[in-house]
C-alpha cells in the first residue's frame, strides 16, 4: 500500500508489487539539494582527469551489472529484456563519451578582440553550474536521464536525479552503482517520489533543471524554475513524422517505420506517429507495412503501457480518427487488450484529428499519402512538436532533411542519432528547447565567463573620465573606416 512516505511500483505486466520505495518530502529533496552543493566544490576541484577516471569506471561497473539492470528495466517498464539490453548500452557509450571529452569542450578560448580593442586579450572560460535537478521520465529510464546526468557529471557538476515513479528501481540503482565508484558522497544523489517531489527539486537551490516528459509538465516545471530564475533544458514529447520518397527503398523504409512506431509499444519520444508516402509508392508501402504489422506478437516483440492512464489517451486518439473518417488496416478502437495495445495501422487519417496533432504514445501509426515531397515537408512541419522526422529516399534525403522543422532528422533509418553520443538531441516548438548530448549537450551544464585582460597599454582611455576629446575623434574615425563603407555597395 502507498503511503505518504513510500509509494509501490508494480509490474505494469501483471500488476503485481515489486518494491516500496521512499516518497522525499520538499524538506528531504532540499536537504539533499545543500548536501549535494558541498560535493559540487569538491567534484569540481577534482577536476577533467580524475573526474574521467570515475566516470569511465562507471561505465565498466554498468557493463559488469548489465544483465542485473536490463532486468531491472524490464520489470519496471514491461519491455523486452533485448530492448532494455540496447538502452543500457547506449547509456554507457554515453558516459563513457562525455568523460573522454568533457575537457577539450570546456578549454579555454581565446577569442578575437576586434580592430576597436586590439590591445585587449579575450578569452572565454567554462565552469560548471553547480547542482544540476535532473527529472526524467519512464519510458527509457537509464538512456534517457544519462543524457543529462553524464554529461552534466562530467562537467563538474553534482547531480540530484528524481526518476519517474514509474520506475524509481532503476533511479536507485543508478545512484547507488555510482555509489559504488565514487570517491565521496553525494555526487550523484537520487531522490525517488510522486510529482511533488519533482516539484520540489524546482523549488530547491539546485543551479539548472534538466527535464524529460511530458509538454504538460514541462511548462509545469519551467514557470516553478522561473520564479528563482532556475535554467532549464526541457526535452518533451513528439509526434514525428517519416516521410517516404518515390525513390526509397520501400520494404526497409516499413520495416524501420514500423519499428520506430511500435517498439517499447510505442511509448517513444522520437518514435514514428505519422507517415507521409508519395502516391506513386504508397500501394507498395501501405501492404509492406500491413503485413509485417500483422506479423507483430504483443508480449514478445512488446510489452505493455507502462503508464496505464496512457491507454485513455491512446484510446481516445483511435476514436477520434474513427470518426472522422480513417480507415483501419490492422486493429481498431478495440485493440486495446487489458494493459496490451494490439498494432494499429491507419490509412486517410484526417490532419486535424488528436491521432495526427496530439501525441498518442501508443503501438499505432498513421499513415497518409501525399501528391509530392513538397506536401510531405508542409504536412510533417505543420505540428505543434518538432523533436525528429526520418526521411527515406535514396538520392534526395539531406535536401529534405535540410527543410524539415525539428531537431533531429534520420535518413533511411530510424533512432540512431540518439546513440550517436557526439550529435546534440533535442526539440523545438512543443518539444521542448536546449539539448542534451554532444558538446552543445554538455555545454547546458556550464556557463560561459567572459575574461579580458589589457595586453599592452595605448595612450587612449575609452572608459575613464580622463577620456580626450582625441580620443572619441580616433574611436569615431576608426568606426567609419570599418563600418561605414557598406552604404556604397547598393546590391
Ligand atoms: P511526465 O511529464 O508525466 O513526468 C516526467 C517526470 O516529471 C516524472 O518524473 C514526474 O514525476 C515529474 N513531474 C510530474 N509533475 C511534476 C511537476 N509539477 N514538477 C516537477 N516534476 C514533475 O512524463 P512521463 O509520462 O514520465 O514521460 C513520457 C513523456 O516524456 C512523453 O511525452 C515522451 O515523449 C517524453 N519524453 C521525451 C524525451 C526527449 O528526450 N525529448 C525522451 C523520453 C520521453
Amino acid at each position: 500500500m502507498s503511503t505518504n512516505a513510500n509509494f509501490e511500483k508494480f509490474d505494469p505486466r501483471s500488476g503485481e508489487v515489486l518494491a516500496s520505495y521512499k516518497n522525499f518530502s520538499q524538506d528531504e529533496v532540499f536537504e539533499v539539494v545543500e548536501e549535494a552543493h558541498n560535493a559540487a566544490i569538491r567534484w569540481q576541484e577534482f577536476g577533467f582527469t580524475a573526474r574521467k577516471r570515475v566516470l569511465l569506471r562507471w561505465a565498466s561497473y554498468i557493463t559488469k551489472n548489465q544483465k542485473q539492470i536490463s532486468q531491472l528495466i524490464e520489470s519496471e517498464c514491461g519491455k523486452p529484456l533485448g530492448d532494455a539490453t540496447l538502452e543500457v548500452s547506449i547509456a554507457i557509450d554515453h558516459i563513457s563519451w562525455a568523460a573522454k571529452h568533457a575537457q577539450q569542450i570546456m578549454r579555454r578560448q581565446d577569442r578575437p578582440s576586434g580592430l576597436l580593442m586590439f590591445n585587449m586579450k579575450a578569452q572565454v572560460q567554462r565552469s560548471p553550474v553547480g547542482v544540476v535537478g535532473v527529472i526524467g521520465p519512464w519510458n527509457y529510464p537509464i538512456f534517457t536521464p544519462m543524457g543529462s546526468i553524464a554529461y552534466a557529471l562530467a562537467a563538474g557538476n553534482a547531480v540530484v536525479f528524481k526518476p519517474s515513479e514509474f520506475t524509481p528501481g532503476v533511479g536507485k540503482w543508478l545512484a547507488d552503482s555510482f555509489a559504488q565508484v565514487a570517491p565521496f558522497e553525494n555526487i550523484l544523489t537520487t531522490v525517488t517520489g510522486l510529482a511533488d517531489t519533482g516539484k520540489a527539486l524546482t523549488q530547491s537551490r539546485v543551479n539548472k533543471i534538466s527535464f524529460t516528459g511530458s509538454t504538460r509538465t514541462a511548462k509545469k516545471v519551467a514557470a516553478s524554475c522561473a520564479e528563482s530564475m532556475i535554467p532549464v533544458v526541457l526535452e518533451c514529447g513528439g509526434k514525428d513524422p517519416v516521410i517516404v520518397e518515390k525513390d526509397a527503398d520501400i520494404k526497409l523504409a516499413a520495416e524501420y517505420a514500423l519499428w520506430s512506431a511500435m517498439a517499447n509499444a510505442g511509448q517513444s519520444c522520437i518514435g514514428a506517429e505519422r507517415v507521409y508516402v508519395v502516391e506513386s509508392v504508397a500501394e507498395e508501402f501501405i501492404d509492406v507495412i500491413t503485413k509485417m504489422a500483422k506479423d507483430l506478437k504483443v508480449g514478445k516483440d512488446y510489452g505493455p503501457a507502462t503508464m496505464p492512464s496512457q491507454l485513455q489517451v491512446i484510446q481516445s486518439h483511435l476514436d477520434n480518427a474513427a470518426s472522422k473518417g480513417a480507415k483501419f488496416l490492422v486493429g481498431g478502437s478495440d485493440s486495446i487488450k487489458g494493459a496490451f495495445v494490439e498494432p494499429v495501422i491507419m490509412i486517410d487519417v484526417p490532419e486535424d484529428s488528436t491521432a495526427m496533432t496530439e501525441e498518442t504514445f501508443g503501438p499505432t501509426l498513421a499513415i497518409n499519402k501525399v501528391t509530392n515531397t513538397d506536401e510531405a515537408i508542409r504536412l510533417s512541419n505543420a505540428s505543434n512538436y518538432g523533436l525528429a522526422a526520418a526521411v527515406f529516399s535514396k538520392r534526395n534525403g539531406e535536401k529534405i532533411a535540410s527543410q524539415l522543422a525539428c531537431g533531429m532528422v534520420s535518413i533511411n533509418s530510424v533512432f540512431l542519432f540518439a546513440a550517436i553520443a557526439s550529435v546534440p538531441f533535442g526539440g523545438i516548438k512543443n518539444s521542448g528547447y536546449g539539448r542534451i548530448h554532444g558538446a552543445e549537450g554538455l555545454l547546458e551544464y556550464t556557463y560561459a565567463r567572459t575574461v579580458v585582460k589589457t595586453r599592452f597599454k595605448i595612450p587612449l582611455k575609452f572608459t575613464s573620465f580622463k577620456r580626450t576629446k582625441l580620443s572619441e575623434k580616433v574611436l569615431t574615425t576608426l568606426i567609419k573606416k570599418i563600418h561605414g563603407r557598406n552604404l556604397k555597395n547598393k546590391s
